[in-house]
């Protein structure tokens, strides 16, 4: 029977919803499902973590050490904590994607990339060319599964769950080559891009940062997270980090609303598992239309306020 440990990845005090997610994806597999936290403090994460749904134990590693998610410091308490796993799942996010590979070097395995779903405990689909294809991945019988899992693809798992937490003591050999020094973060009172309900997104279209106004103004308007495409981004009209795509976020939101944003495949792999598409494009053969479920064939400084204005 598998045994899955998830490495709860957390910020703040806040468990990431994206280990609810890759819990879902443990859960598919079948088996048990422990959770692992790494803090200086784990009680806080802890407590989060045994609410989900799914999880049979939350383990917890207390070391001041752990203060920050170092990769380097957390790789080899992870690959000491995995003893007696049948698989060790971390979430495919800006951070698991620095861990996971790292243990699954000290554990001398491959880690599969980017889990979409599960086909058997050792067989798995993920997206290659930014998803215009889904390859079947399997894994040897005999080797433990490290992989990072594609949080856009799978639901939360529930909460109401009262797992018990457990202390661990890892005896694991920290670096000293590598240390934290800072941490830089955007601020914004938006909903979270990663994990909004809905987002809109400006493109080149939109023209100039002064112009992107009227994407916010939308935004607000429908308690939106706002995200843009690279030509946006590379044209300086926001920062980096409301990049959609490929190369940027890979989001799941209920609605999407694409503005200005021709549809090209890297813009479009960011956004294949988002509900309903609209797209406001003044070219109707833009190919954004291809998939958008509602498209607007106009000018969106001349759509957005009447778009606007009609939801009050
Ligand atoms: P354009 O393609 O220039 O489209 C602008 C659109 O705005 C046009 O369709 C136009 O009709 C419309 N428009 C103009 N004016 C108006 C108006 N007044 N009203 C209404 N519509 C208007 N792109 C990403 O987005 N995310 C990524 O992560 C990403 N990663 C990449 C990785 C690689 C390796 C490569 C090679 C490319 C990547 N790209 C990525 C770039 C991608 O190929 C496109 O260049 C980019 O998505 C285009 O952005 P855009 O749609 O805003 O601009």
């Amino acid at each position: 029977m598998a045994k899955i440990l998830v490495i709860a990845e957390h910020l703040d005090g806040k468990l990431n919803s994206a280990v609810a997610k890759t819990v879902s994806a443990a859960a598919a597999i079948g088996g048990d499902i422990d959770v692992l936290v790494l803090a200086a403090d784990p009680a806080a994460i802890a407590a989060q973590a045994a609410q989900i749904a799914g999880v049979g134990k939350v383990l917890t590693v207390a070391n001041p050490a752990n203060e920050h998610a170092v990769a380097q410091v957390q790789a080899p308490q992870i690959a000491k904590a995995a003893t007696g796993y049948s698989h060790v799942f971390g979430a495919s996010t800006t951070t698991g994607k620095d861990l996971m590979p790292a243990v699954a070097a000290l554990l001398g395995v491959n880690q599969v990339s980017d889990l979409m779903a599960v086909e058997g405990p050792h067989t798995f689909k993920r997206p290659i060319y930014a998803g215009n294809a889904i390859i079947t991945v399997e894994v040897p019988a005999d080797q433990v599964v490290v992989a990072t899992v594609r949080a856009a693809s799978w639901p939360e798992a529930a909460k109401g769950n009262n797992a018990a937490v457990e202390a661990i003591s890892v005896d694991a050999t920290l670096p000293s080559h590598t240390r934290f020094v800072g941490l830089a973060a955007g601020k914004s009172d938006r909903p979270d891009l990663q994990s909004a309900k809905r987002v809109v997104s400006g493109g080149r279209g939109v023209g100039s940062e002064e112009n992107f106004k009227v994407i916010y103004q939308l935004a607000d308007k429908l308690g939106a997270a706002v995200g843009a495409s690279r030509a946006a981004v590379d044209a300086g009209y926001v920062p980096s980090d409301m990049q959609v795509g490929q190369t940027g976020k890979i989001i799941a939101p209920e609605l999407y609303v694409a503005v200005g944003i021709s549809g090209a495949i890297q813009h479009l792999t960011g956004i294949k598992d988002a509900g309903t598409i609209v797209a406001i494009n003044k070219d109707g053969d833009a190919p954004i239309f291809e998939v958008a479920d509602i498209g607007l064939v106009g000018d969106l400084f001349a759509i957005l306020p009447e778009l606007e204005a009609a939801l009050g």
